[in-house]
């Protein structure tokens, strides 16, 4: 049976509806009789999901009026409730042999036998279920359940423009604006409050009725066309750089992109009356749906990767690109994206910027540490936000506990302010210790550095006081570019962080790649186990060229000036002793050039491979100063990946084993003269702080955010106490396997500030 004027005439009348300056309810009304009449049914209703859970009868021709805001169906409850939790079509000659079928008296349905319902999707969310129901027997055709779900497109629109919130009862909210609190895994600290921007903002399809179908196709095509050439056009680029993984993601969009199944159904949503953009919406929203119910990983990329397409092809038919123009950046903004590169989050204007929520990039990715660099709080792996977020909702994030609020309800967002309100009174505090130097109650001085790699990085110097940067990660440039960056890129970027040093002293670590810290466009061997494999100063001594270069920049950079240079991963003292040849070689070399040497160059050794423990007086006679590179330390110490976060957790360096090892470190550093410090993560947290102290260091690193933090802890501190206590401590201790515990007992004992 074909429903008389076909899909297109409904849809037209339906348009005509929808601008009628009516109200909500009496709109809805005419739109159901429209459906029934079209559809030759004797139901049609509307049911909307309310924001508290259930689905609520919105309207309805042929049920009993009565019914209206008064029945509800709760999710997965009755046939209703199965389409809103499945998010698929369900057509039925038989509806009340169903086993899900669920009678509900007020509505008078028994007398219906043939039941046909329609999830209203949008953005992957069920908004609602749109159902038209037969009193005789019958089975309903293709073309009918595909001209239900177009005009649940139109439905969907209507939820989403928030009309029906004017009457729903008091207190009651639809379901579009339903809070959801989220996990995933935070990579930069902080707290920020604002509206969600996306970072590829979604094409809005307005006009969904196609007014001259021929031409919509003729469109369609044509943007499929220019689709596939863009996706063949990243493929191109990707091969010239190698990026393997990256081009695998792009193999799959292509195979995508020439699927005939979803082209097929793109054409015949336009051959039933869509316009080209209401098409690819209709099966972007199908995508969505099932995405959002997918639980086999390989199943949901592809889904994803659908998703993803389709979003270009509306881009391409409304003629916008595909990311936001950075300057339109509102206020308040929180960026959110399935993933972004680090080029892009730089693009945008850091003091609009308020947080950053991605589906995918790791602790260690590149826009992660850029978000660090930045001081925007981001949360990552956090499932689909990029789907279910719509532009301008309120949205909360936690870069400390991971947490992501999206819609919050007033008593959350009432508690998070609350929460801001006092990390910034907090902060405030911090700043006005800027200029107070970091020394304990008994007097020891200990020397508060800050760590580095960015050019972004350089105004926290001044704004957090801190001494020198301490560790300055040169790898970051090298991880950025798309290629290796020349002599001169790198001696200008040297000079940049020099110049903005000033007094202060500026510690170029040599370039720390491999492991986790890949570059896109350096072909190395496949590794088992990379981050016990070719990387770091292993690379710098198999490639001189490469170090030479570096330590040529940095030379120069230098010229006239303090120089420290610092390598990484060191694991015995001969790597030192080759890496010196090579660092005098190119002293002789700039002399050659005619060119002035530093004033002094100092060269130290990072301590982070176990190793140099059972080496410590050969290398601190040899390094001019040595730095723990206490994340790495810990790592190897323990055997426990520090990005595996089944692991990385596990072993706590507030243990007798590890704190003895850096006691271990100090002392030899104090034996031979030579200044130690420590640069890894624990160099920030107030508690490991206070014991590294006390264990007898004099100069910690750490991210720009510890300084205040730790400096109130250190002017709070008897460092000759805790010192004392701690000896004592460990003494006894080497049985547990974290002295947390009695640490922190200890510090509210000395009353330390943590
Ligand atoms: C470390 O390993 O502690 C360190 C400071 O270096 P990175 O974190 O860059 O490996
Ligand atoms: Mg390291």
């Amino acid at each position: 049976m074909r429903a008389p004027g076909g899909p297109r005439l409904l849809l037209r009348r339906l348009r005509e509806v929808m601008a009628e300056p009516v109200t909500a309810q009496a709109r809805l009304d005419r739109i159901v009789v429209l459906i029934a009449s079209n559809m030759v049914a004797e139901v049609c209703s509307l049911y909307v999901a309310r924001a508290d859970g259930p689905l609520e009868l919105f309207a309805t021709e042929g049920l009993k009026r009565e019914a209206v805001h008064v029945t509800t169906m709760k999710p997965g409850e009755g046939l209703v409730g199965l389409i809103a939790s499945t998010a698929e079509p369900l057509a039925l000659s038989d509806a009340q042999s169903h086993p899900a079928f669920s009678y509900k008296p007020e509505t008078g349905e028994e007398i219906y036998q043939s039941f046909l319902g329609v999830p209203v999707l949008r953005g992957g969310a069920t908004l609602g279920v749109l159902v038209v129901q037969n009193r005789a027997r019958r089975t309903y055709s293709e073309e009918e359940v595909e001209a239900l779900q177009t005009t649940a497109m139109l439905l969907a629109e209507l939820i989403a423009s928030g009309e029906l919130q004017s009457i729903v009862k008091p207190g009651v909210d639809i379901a579009l604006r339903r809070p959801i609190a989220l996990k995933g895994a935070p990579i930069a600290e902080g707290l920020g409050l604002g509206h969600v921007v996306l970072h590829q903002p979604r094409v809005a399809v307005t006009k969904l009725v196609a007014d001259d179908i021929p031409a919509e196709i003729e469109r369609l095509d044509r943007a499929i066309a220019a689709m596939r050439a863009s996706v063949d056009e990243l493929i191109g680029r990707t091969e010239q750089s190698g990026d393997g993984e990256h081009r695998d993601v792009l193999e799959a969009y292509r195979m995508i992109a020439h699927d005939r199944g979803w082209l097929r159904r793109l054409n015949e949503a336009v051959m039933g009356g869509l316009t080209a953009e209401a098409a690819v919406e209709r099966v972007m929203n199908d995508a969505r749906a099932r995405l959002q119910r997918q639980t086999d990983p390989y199943l949901r990329d592809r889904l994803h990767d659908l998703s993803d397409l389709a979003n270009r092809l509306l881009h391409q038919l409304a003629g916008q690109s595909l990311t936001l123009d950075p300057s339109e950046l509102p206020e308040n903004a929180i960026l959110v994206a399935r993933s972004m590169g680090p080029a892009a989050l730089l693009d945008y204007d850091r003091h609009r910027l308020r947080g950053l929520v991605l589906e995918e990039a790791g602790a260690a990715s590149h826009v992660a540490i850029v978000a660090r660099a930045l001081s925007i709080p981001a949360v990552s792996e956090v499932a689909n936000i990029s789907e279910i977020a719509e532009q301008g909702d309120a949205i909360i994030v936690d870069g400390g506990s991971g947490e992501v609020q999206l819609r919050p309800p007033s008593d959350v967002e009432a508690s998070y302010a609350e929460k801001a309100r006092l990390r910034a009174r907090r902060q405030e505090q911090y700043r006005q210790l800027r200029e107070t130097p970091a020394v304990t109650r008994d007097g020891v001085a200990v020397a508060l550095h800050m760590n580095a790699g960015l050019i972004v990085d350089l105004p926290h110097l001044d704004e957090t006081g801190a001494e020198a940067i301490g560790l300055f990660r040169t790898e970051l440039q090298f991880m950025l570019a798309s290629r290796f960056p020349r002599l001169a890129d790198q001696q200008q970027l040297y000079e940049t962080v020099l110049d903005a040093a000033g007094d202060r002293p500026v510690t170029f670590r040599t370039l720390d790649i491999g492991g986790d810290k890949v570059l896109p466009y350096m072909k190395g061997p496949e590794e088992e186990n990379p981050a016990l494999g070719w990387r770091a100063i292993r690379i710098g001594l198999d490639k001189p060229a490469l170090l030479r270069t570096q330590l040529r920049a940095m030379l120069r950079a230098g010229a006239g000036r303090n120089l420290r240079i610092m390598l990484p991963m060191v694991a015995t003292v001969d790597e030192f002793i080759a890496a010196r040849a090579l660092l005098d070689r190119e002293l002789v070399f700039n002399d050659r050039c005619g060119r002035s040497r530093p004033a002094d160059v100092k060269l130290g050794v990072m301590v982070e491979v176990p190793s140099l423990l059972w080496q410590l007086d050969e290398i601190a006679e040899r390094a001019d100063f040595l730095s723990v590179g206490s994340n790495d330390l810990t790592q190897y110490f323990f055997a426990a990946d520090r990005d595996n976060r089944r692991v990385a957790a596990r072993f706590d360096p507030l243990s007798a084993g590890f704190l003895r090892a850096l006691a271990a470190i100090a002392e030899a550093g104090r034996r031979a003269g030579k200044p130690v410090t420590l640069c890894g993560e624990i160099g920030g947290r107030a508690l490991e702080a206070m014991t590294l102290v006390a264990l007898g260091y004099r100069g910690l690193s750490m991210a720009a955010t510890s300084i205040g933090p730790v400096k109130a802890m250190i002017l709070s501190l008897d460092a000759g106490a805790a010192a004392e206590e701690i000896a004592k401590l460990l003494a006894r201790s080497g049985d547990a396997a974290s002295l947390r515990e009695p640490l922190t007992a200890l510090a509210e004992r000395l009353g330390v500030r943590l």
